[in-house]
């Protein structure tokens, strides 16, 4: 047997209706051996892509399922020696507070938080399913989106609706991508020397999805996002907060039905909706330059629904430590972020704009200037680390 034989390494899958993206982590060091996705799973144009040793290999892989990509990546793991699979799973409702060890009573509680996360969570168990069949072996452990906010006070989670709602049917503010927040909380610890349990921020999480999540003493204290992904902020197809008396004023007088009203604010509004042109930032700033106007209005409100829920957000908090960026468009958009900052003005907070140009890559991930009444970072967040983490963490 080779030394490459026996790199131990985790899997981690995060699997969706039609695709499963997937990275191995070194055991030790945590270093990316392997990583890829396989897209449009189940279709006659099914494609794998994969990167290893620098090199990235795609192969088509027609009418392929879920199973059938994993067997793919599977077979393209030689020399590598898998010792548990970590899976993301968006929803755990009110049951998980954590990662845990995946068995049939696990199994039976994600499946009964599907009705809360439909398009996600079946789809995910898929990914659970597959892995089982294929590394039986294996100890497979699931890590949630909405764990980390499992600590939510009720004055954050409850809606205003009659208490039965929650009380029957568990509706109520969950929060979403708290494992980026979470992960971004440690770094940011480490960042600026203090302990997880001792730091409190306002992380944002700004992507296709985006969210902003308020941290008390390493402890979610509220999020922007609710029962579903689709509270809270303006994102790149969502619509984020709207008047809920929308959708009644939309069917009375279109005739739409819930459902289209539904698909509407979801697949066809924020940026996408604003701009009419993209839901991809990179586009809408090209375009902005160059003198777009519903661009220029579409990251005029991106940016200040953002800094007015960061506003409320910090409300939950006795002391602010930082403010931080991360996920595509925190991590890369100097402007998103230079204009966010501007309306937080009469909260004291500056922006160094040398360092904010260069995304903080050369002040130790700061971007604020040195009189900022507030500290402002940008911190690169990866989900798929914080998650094969959780792994090692709960097979050792
Ligand atoms: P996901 O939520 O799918 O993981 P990402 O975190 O990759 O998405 O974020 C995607 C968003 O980040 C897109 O709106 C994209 O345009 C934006 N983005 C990526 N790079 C840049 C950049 N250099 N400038 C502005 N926006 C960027």
């Amino acid at each position: 047997m080779t030394s490459l034989q026996n790199t131990e390494c985790i899997i981690v899958i995060n699997c969706g209706s039609s695709s499963l993206k997937f990275a191995v982590f070194s055991l030790e060091g945590e270093t990316v051996l392997v990583k890829g996705l396989a897209e449009r799973l189940g279709g006659p144009d099914a494609i794998l892509k994969i990167e290893r040793d620098g090199e990235t290999t795609c192969v088509a892989i027609p009418e392929a399922s879920h199973h059938d990509a994993l067997q793919q990546v599977t077979a393209r793991l030689t020399g590598l020696n898998p010792r548990g699979i970590g899976h993301r799973i968006v929803h755990g409702g009110e049951k998980f507070t954590g990662s845990v060890v995946i068995n049939a009573a696990v199994m039976t509680a994600v499946e009964s938080c599907g009705s809360l996360a439909p398009l996600h969570n079946p789809a995910n168990l898929i990914g659970v399913r597959t892995a089982q069949e294929l590394f039986p072996q294996l100890p497979q452990i699931a890590v949630f989106d909405t764990a980390f906010h499992q600590s939510l006070p009720p004055r954050a989670y409850l809606y205003a609706i009659p208490l039965s709602y929650y009380e029957e049917m568990k509706i109520r503010r969950y929060g979403f991508h708290g494992t980026s927040h979470h992960y971004i909380l440690l770094e940011t610890a480490r960042l600026i020397g203090k302990k997880p349990e001792e730091t409190s921020l306002i992380t944002m999480h700004l992507g296709n999805g985006c969210s902003a999540c308020a941290i008390q003493n390493g402890r979610s204290v509220d999020s922007t996002m609710g029962l579903t992904p689709s509270e809270g902020l303006v994102m790149g197809t969502r619509s984020g907060d709207v008047d809920p008396a929308l959708h009644q004023f939309l069917q009375d007088k279109t005739g739409m039905r819930l459902s289209e009203i539904t698909t509407m604010l979801n697949s066809q509004s924020g940026l996408l909706g604003l701009s009419g042109l993209s839901n991809d930032m990179r586009t809408l700033a090209d375009a902005a330059a160059n003198g777009h106007q519903r661009a220029q209005l579409a990251i005029e409100v991106f940016c200040y629904r953002l800094a007015k829920s960061v506003c409320g957000l910090i409300a939950s908090l006795d002391i602010l430590d930082a403010l931080v960026f991360t996920g595509g468009i925190g991590e890369n958009s100097a402007d998103t972020r230079s204009r966010v900052a501007a309306h937080f003005k009469i909260l004291g907070v500056r922006i160094n704009e040398t360092n904010n140009a260069n995304h903080g890559r050369q002040s130790g991930r700061c971007i604020s200037a040195n009189d900022s009444r507030i500290p402002c970072l940008v911190v690169p967040t990866n989900e798929e680390l914080m998650i094969a983490r959780e792994t090692r963490r709960l097979i050792s």
